[in-house]
Formats: structure tokens, sequence, C-alpha cells
């Protein structure tokens, strides 16, 4: 699973951890990387700095323009998609689908960032 978006993982993106303790390998990682996933291992790229929540807040910023996911979408109910035909009701649906996939691996990201704020704090109190 992608560490920042929970999609299907297919790579590995390099991090620097932000603490010496160990963070990753409480959150799915070997130490030095987390399982990514194709998207997001190009949004974030080679960038500076490696920080996880940086590189997260980062990530999130970029899903978002990229993706347009601000902008309100068109809501339509069963009933009037019925009166679509064919090919265009096909299509309507797939985007309703993409749209809803894009928000919830953007609502991954915004909880693996409250996640990594808490971290510290979690660290101080449960010593590895
Ligand atoms: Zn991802």
């Amino acid at each position: 699973m992608c560490f920042y978006c929970g999609g299907l993982a297919t790579s590995v993106d390099h991090v620097i951890p932000h603490s010496t303790r160990g963070w990753s390998r409480r959150l799915e990682g070997s130490g030095d990387t987390v399982p990514c996933c194709h998207e997001c291992n190009r949004l974030i790229a080679d960038d500076w700095p490696g920080d996880p929540l940086r590189r997260t807040e980062c990530l999130l910023t970029r899903f978002t323009a990229k993706h347009n996911l601000t902008s309100p979408t068109i809501e339509w109910s069963e009933e009037e998609l019925e009166e679509l035909h064919g090919n265009l009701a096909r299509r309507f649906r797939a985007l309703q689908q993409q749209w809803a996939l894009r928000q919830s691996r953007r609502g991954h990201m915004r909880l693996r960032i409250v996640q990594l704020r808490r971290l510290p704090a979690d660290l101080e109190g449960n010593p590895l």
C-alpha cells in the first residue's frame, strides 16, 4: 500500500527520517524507504526536503492541483444518469468513480500528515 495515498504500491520512495528513533519502521517502511505508488513517486520526484512530513505536504498540494480537486464536482442522481444513454452514461459514471477515488487518496494523504505531525510526541511516550 502506498505510504502517501493508500493506493497500490509499485515502487519505494527514499526519505530521510525526521527522527532517529525509527519512525518509519513504525509506519510500514524499512527505515529509509516507504512503499509508494507510481503517481506519487512521480509527483514528488527527487524534491528536497526528504523529510516525510514535508514530502507528504508537498505531494498533497501537487496532487490536488494536478487533478483540480478543490473545484466542486457535479453530483447526478441515479435517475438523472438513467436519462443519459450508452457511452455518455458510462463515461459520466467512470468520471464520478475516478473523482471519488482521487478524493479518497487525498484523504489518505491528509491523515498521513496528521499522523506524521503527531509522531514525535508518540515516540516520546513510547521509546523503541
Ligand atoms: Zn500514492
